[in-house]
């Protein structure tokens, strides 16, 4: 049998961002290498974190980007997205969910430009804190040290963070992979410093249940399985559930419970479970739909939201939108074509503008007010959005 999962800790969910090669998947190795000397988790090594995601013979298992570890005072899933598109998708889609990161700056080449771009994005997503992990300070010198870790304070600060107060440490994550005692505790210092900066954040736990779906698998025997973190609400063994959004509509029953291979009685708000359900097939689910309570949820195509439009230096669009624009959005996990009507009197909104549109969708998904999202076109984020009145 497996060993059932033990709720002794606050649970957060936490991410490494960062230009390419700046050492995030090294470090995120060497984070549960650290904690797995000290008795509070799994050594995860590095290519068991950088292979890409595939359904594997572990079970029922979340995606495997993810890692998990305790400190003395909390649970964590730490997700280390492989590239940066996919960094970028998992972020815009809100799978990543993250409630802090770790800002990975190689000590050796400062700012580049995808460092700049995941703090814009961080930010467009609602990541509230970051922690700065200055790696490769191993092979760095003090003064050019010290350099960049301005730098780094005056991109957050500009994205507006707190750039002067927060945390920057220097680490050396391939050096406590190798088990050096002076590394090992640089890196204790970073998560000492995660653990005091991240808040634990509010869990909308009595909200009904509902749960992104992130991720579908079949478990031989067993049955269909979907993966992601709970939005809001808690969810039982046993408990009725429904599947919509995206043309299906079905319901169910959770007859299995699981995070990180162990098995639950509930799951709450903020983690990141498996879920069984009973007499799905695999087609009748898919990534973007939600599983919710009964009843608790409905799904529309209509609505009027607050649409900004990024401006060109933050990625956006070079020209304005007019009426009838038919850009692609992203709500939750999923994402779909809409179209776009202005309202009366305005024939065109320019990037750097905010508009209150008209959004019809191509397919009804599971929507309320203050849902956010993000519009792309072209593999870019060209706006970001809040539904502010549900139409149909
Ligand atoms: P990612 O693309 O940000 O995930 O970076 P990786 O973790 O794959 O690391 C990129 C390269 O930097 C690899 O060759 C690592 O061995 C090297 N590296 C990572 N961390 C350190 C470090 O702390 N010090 C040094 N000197 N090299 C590092
Ligand atoms: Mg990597």
């Amino acid at each position: 049998a497996k060993q059932a999962f033990v709720r002794t800790k606050p649970h957060l969910n936490i991410g490494t961002m960062g230009h390419v090669d700046h050492g995030k998947t090294t470090l995120t190795a060497a984070i549960t290498k650290v904690l797995a000397d000290r008795g509070t988790g799994t050594f995860v090594p590095f290519d068991r974190i950088d292979r890409a995601p595939e359904e594997s013979a572990r079970g029922i298992t979340i995606n495997i980007s993810h890692v998990e570890y305790e400190t003395a005072t909390r649970h964590y899933a730490h997700v280390d997205m492989p590239g940066h598109a996919d960094f970028v998708k998992n972020m815009i889609t809100g799978a990543a969910q993250l409630d802090g990161a770790i800002l990975v700056v190689s000590a050796q080449d400062g700012v580049m430009p995808q460092t700049a771009e995941h703090v814009l994005l961080a930010r467009q997503v609602g990541v509230e804190h970051v922690v700065v992990a200055l790696n490769k300070a191993d092979g760095a010198d003090s003064e050019l040290l010290e350099l960049i870790e301005l730098e780094v304070r005056e991109l957050l600060a500009a994205h507006g963070y707190d750039g002067a107060e927060l945390p920057v440490v220097p680490v050396s994550g391939l050096r406590a992979l190798e088990g050096d005692p002076v590394w090992t505790d640089a890196l204790l210092r970073l998560l000492d410093s995660v653990d005091a900066y991240v808040p634990t954040p509010v869990r909308y736990t009595d909200a009904p249940f509902l749960l992104p779906v992130e991720n579908v698998l079949t478990i031989t025997g067993r049955g269909t399985v979907v993966t992601g973190a709970v939005e809001r609400g808690r969810v039982r063994l046993g408990d009725k559930v429904a599947v919509l959004g995206y043309g299906g509509q079905l319901e169910s029953v959770v007859t299995g419970v699981e995070t990180f291979g162990r098995t639950m009685e509930s799951a709450e708000a903020g983690d990141n479970v498996a879920l069984l359900l009973r007499g799905v097939q695999r087609g009748q689910v898919r990534r973007g739909q939600v599983v919710a309570a009964p009843g608790s949820t409905e799904v529309h195509t209509s609505f009027t939201a607050r649409l900004h439009l990024l401006d060109t230096a933050q990625g956006g669009r070079r020209t304005g939108i007019t009426g009838g624009y038919r850009p692609q959005f992203y709500l939750r996990t999923g994402d779909v074509v809409g179209n776009v009507d202005l309202p009366a009197g305005t024939d065109l909104v320019l990037p750097g503008e905010t508009v209150t549109a008209t959004v019809t969708l191509g397919q009804a998904v599971p929507l309320e007010p203050g849902l956010t999202f993000a519009v792309r076109e072209g593999g870019r984020t060209v706006a970001a959005g809040a539904v502010r009145e549900v139409l149909s």
